[in-house]
């Protein structure tokens, strides 16, 4: 199996790379944020997941993995998977690791879209034009979605790096210079 972890802050390509991915390697696209954005929103679960969406805040772990280990059991017989969003702690990362490793899986590498921040703000108020995410729109919580990504995302990288795992890919320019250099990264390792 081909398990990618797609990784990298709010606004960096993840989704749009992603959706590329799985078509030219034949993987299944999980994102725990679409996912969230799909439930029935009288639910709920809904309503507590968007409690925390809506402000730029992480849903708590342990909702975040029951929920992506109940959408990975919906792929029995795929042949990878892109983990788009998740995991977004470390605590999720170990959550993961044990998942797969029961299913004698595991994860074949974290690739890191690497993009700085004056450039991430633009995206996102950029994507907001027409992602219709609330999320998106407003730039205090885009503000404090990029500063949960330093608090609490950022440190799975040393995770994935302690691990070997760990490919940074410039996430800068044009998207299909940027595709390339994420097959060329896929092709290297997997
Ligand atoms: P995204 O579409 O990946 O930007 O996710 C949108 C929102 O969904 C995030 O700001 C979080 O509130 C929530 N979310 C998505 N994935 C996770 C995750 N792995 N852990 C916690 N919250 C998540």
């Amino acid at each position: 199996m081909i398990n990618i972890v797609i990784f990298g802050p709010p606004g960096a390509g993840k989704g749009t790379q992603s959706e590329r991915l799985k078509d030219k390697f034949g993987l299944v696209h999980i994102s725990t944020g679409d996912v969230f954005r799909g439930l029935d929103p009288t639910s709920e679960l809904a309503k507590l997941a968007k409690s925390y969406s809506e402000k730029g805040n992480l849903v708590p772990d342990e909702i975040t993995i029951s929920i992506l280990e109940s959408e990975v059991a919906k792929h029995p017989n795929a042949r990878g998977v892109i983990y788009d969003g998740f995991p977004r702690t470390t605590t999720q990362a170990e959550a993961l690791d044990s998942f797969l490793s029961k299913k004698n899986s595991a994860i074949t590498m974290a690739l890191a879209l690497e993009v700085e921040e004056d450039e991430l703000r633009v995206r996102l108020k950029n994507r907001a034009l027409d992602s219709g995410r609330p999320d998106d729109a407003d730039p205090s919580i885009i503000q404090n979605r990029i500063d949960v990504y330093n608090a609490q995302t950022a440190p799975v990288a040393a995770f994935y790096k302690a691990q070997g795992k760990y490919v940074g890919v410039n996430g800068i320019g044009n998207k299909e210079d940027i595709y390339n250099r994420l097959v060329e990264a896929i092709e290297k390792k997997a």
